[in-house]
């Protein structure tokens, strides 16, 4: 690139265009290797209850530590991983790992919340969704009751037709569903009427505006009660303040992931702060 750049040809590409791409190119690359060797980890985050402060739930998070790179946060590759179609290994890894997790918890006699799990818009293009979480749930003999799978609002919006059969198939198998980051992005009710949801996770944007901005206010309450209208749980994300979850409490909020409760972190802190035995 210097060469070339000395040579005149590409001066109009400035430094950080160069480096922005040299970065992504890099991860696209790495990205590729970081299953086999092992360079993902999961952190979860504690879910809790408004009413009781206990853990009803926990995310999980995927984590990815390159030896060189560092650790690199899934917001810059998960968006890569997605368009290069990595996302369907890694989603994969990511199910697995919770099952695994999910049965050590179990055979150590810890009592478990719900497990989230995110899924990505694009693994919703596989023809083979199901049948590919089906086969990790029987090989790992993993009762999907215990999990809960996240869909982003933006990536279910596409085609309906064709998400709603699969997401039909996922509840048939005893998986719970959550709508992730609602009200971010393109909304439109006329789904949530149809897809088969349990909980619905209000995006961090409007709960990070909760005390500054009356409007994040009213759209918060009208979600929640919606939500209870139609039988589902809320779960507001992002809750950074006590001041936020108090006015959540005073709307009926059912749960609560943030900050202010805890951060991801990894599988021994959340048992030792959060996991009791039977
Ligand atoms: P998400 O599913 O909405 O996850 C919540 C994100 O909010 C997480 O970021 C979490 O660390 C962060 N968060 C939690 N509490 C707070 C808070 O109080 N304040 C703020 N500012 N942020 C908070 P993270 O772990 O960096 O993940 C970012 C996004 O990457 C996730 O958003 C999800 O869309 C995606 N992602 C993470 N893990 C996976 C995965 O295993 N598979 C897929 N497909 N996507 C994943
Ligand atoms: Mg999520
Ligand atoms: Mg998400
Ligand atoms: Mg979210």
């Amino acid at each position: 690139y210097q060469a070339k750049l000395q040579n005149g040809g590409f001066q109009f590409f400035n430094k950080s265009i160069i480096s922005t791409f040299l970065r992504k190119l890099d991860l696209e690359n790495e990205l590729r290797w970081a299953i086999a060797k092992n360079q993902f980890t999961l952190f979860y985050q504690p879910q809790v209850s408004v009413e009781t402060g206990r853990i009803e739930g926990m995310e999980a998070l995927i984590r990815w530590n390159h030896p060189i790179l560092g650790p690199v946060s899934p917001g810059e590759f998960i968006p890569i991983a997605e368009e290069t179609g990595i996302i369907m290994d890694i989603g994969k890894w990511v199910l697995k790992e919770v099952c695994l997790q999910l049965n050590r918890w179990l055979s150590a006699s810890l009592v478990v919340p719900a497990i989230a799990v995110n899924l990505s818009a694009r693994q919703f293009l596989a023809p083979d969704l199901a049948s590919s979480i089906h086969e990790i749930v029987h090989q790992t003999n993993c009762n999907p009751k215990h999990i809960v799978l996240e869909i982003t609002e933006s990536s279910s919006m596409h085609d309906i037709e064709s998400v709603l059969p699969i997401l039909h198939e996922l509840k048939s198998f005893g998986f719970q569903i959550a709508i992730d980051d609602f009200g971010k992005g393109y909304s439109a009710l006329g789904y949530i009427k149809q897809f088969p949801i349990d909980i619905l996770k209000i995006d961090k944007s409007f709960v990070q505006e909760l005390t500054s901005d009356s409007k994040s206010a009213v759209i918060t309450k009208a979600i929640i009660d919606m939500s209870h209208g139609m039988d589902l749980r809320v779960i507001a994300e992002g809750v950074e303040t006590l001041e936020q979850l108090e006015c959540l409490r005073r709307m009926n909020c059912d749960m609560v992931q943030g900050y202010f409760i805890d951060r991801p972190m990894p599988t021994e802190q959340l048992e030792k702060h959060y996991l009791n035995e039977v």
